[in-house]
């Protein structure tokens, strides 16, 4: 299974990713975590990115997509993947469907992860990453209404989309995942 995992931050979207890729053995392929590693690592990306990182905005799009090239070409990818954190921009959902059709690998879903900016601000006042102040989760939401929902009328109009309701707990968030995926596993 090739998925697109889409959500707003701090919508529990992690969690439920680790818990995807646990069920349905898929590699979890996070820009979010590959840019913090970089970053922690001090490669030229890594810098680059961080400047972005910091302020909430978006790392432009050529770097993402080439990290995401080279992420794509791993042997463990070919069992399935998450995609999550990706794409975050129309010209990054262009780059991936081109990407995968060269390979003849379409993707088989979309799940977006549904939760209103007000529980998200509660939620991520309790997290603490550097990421996480006030006005970064401000900005990080500006970003994605502005740069990332645009993705899903993108995936609505190419009949991949699947919205699940992202409130409640845990498991319960989980088992709505399972009644979109369980049917789409092989
Ligand atoms: P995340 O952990 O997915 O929330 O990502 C943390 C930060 O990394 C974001 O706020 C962006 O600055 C950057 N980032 C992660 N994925 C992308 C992407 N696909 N496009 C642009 N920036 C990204």
């Amino acid at each position: 299974m090739r998925l697109v995992f889409i959500g707003p931050p701090g919508a529990g979207k992690g969690t439920q990713a680790e818990k995807i890729v646990a069920r349905y053995q898929l590699a979890h392929l996070s820009t979010g975590d590959m840019l913090r590693a970089a970053r922690a690592a001090g490669t030229e990306l890594g810098r680059k990115a961080d400047q972005y990182m910091s302020a909430g905005q978006l790392v432009p799009d050529d770097l993402i997509i080439a990290l995401i090239r080279q992420r794509l070409e791993q042997p463990d990818c070919r069992g399935g993947y998450l995609l999550d954190g990706f794409p975050r921009t129309i010209a990054q959902a262009e780059a991936l469907d081109l990407m995968l059709a060269e390979k003849g690998t379409p993707l088989d879903v979309v799940l977006e992860l549904q939760v209103d900016d007000e529980a998200i601000k509660q939620r991520l006042a309790g997290r603490g990453r550097a990421d996480d102040k006030p006005e970064v989760i401000a900005q990080r939401l500006v970003a994605y209404h502005q740069q990332t929902a645009p993705l899903l009328d993108y995936y609505g109009r190419a009949g991949l989309l699947r919205s699940i309701d992202g409130m409640g707990t845990i498991d319960e968030v989980f088992a709505r995942v399972r009644s979109v995926l369980d049917p789409l596993a092989g």
